[in-house]
């Protein structure tokens, strides 16, 4: 667990948060800031700072994220697509130093993103 980690404290039980998904490798829940009619984060239970700190001993772990989330978005009934986002370091926006993926969507999505 990183060191006074949010989402290591979501992780473990120790912050409440809307679980929506559960494995022995990832957990999916409610953003609390929502930006869109659907938005979920859905994080590894390893503490990884971000895709910057990812190694190649992680690319099982990654790809099993990515595609839970396909499925967390498919029982979500996403059928009209829906975006992905992994903010990286500051000038990414990311805010919250576990690695996550933005799960968006209910409404129609932008180009280019701000
Ligand atoms: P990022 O800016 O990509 O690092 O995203 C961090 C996300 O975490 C933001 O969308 C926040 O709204 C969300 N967030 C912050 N605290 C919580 C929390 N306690 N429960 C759920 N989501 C949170
Ligand atoms: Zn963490």
């Amino acid at each position: 667990m990183g060191a006074d980690c949010l989402f290591c404290k979501i992780v473990a039980g120790s912050i409440p948060a809307k679980r929506v998904y559960d494995d022995a490798h990832c957990l999916a829940f409610a953003d609390i800031n929502p930006q869109a009619p659907t938005h979920l984060l859905v994080i590894p239970k390893e503490h990884i700072p971000s895709t910057a700190r990812t190694e190649e001993a992680h690319s099982p772990l990654l790809g099993h994220l990515i595609a839970k989330t396909a499925q967390i978005a498919r029982d979500a009934g996403l059928n009209n697509g829906y975006r992905l986002v992994i903010n990286t370091g500051e000038e990414g926006g990311q805010t919250v130093d576990h690695l996550h993926v933005h799960l968006l969507g209910g409404r129609q999505m932008h180009w280019p993103p701000g």
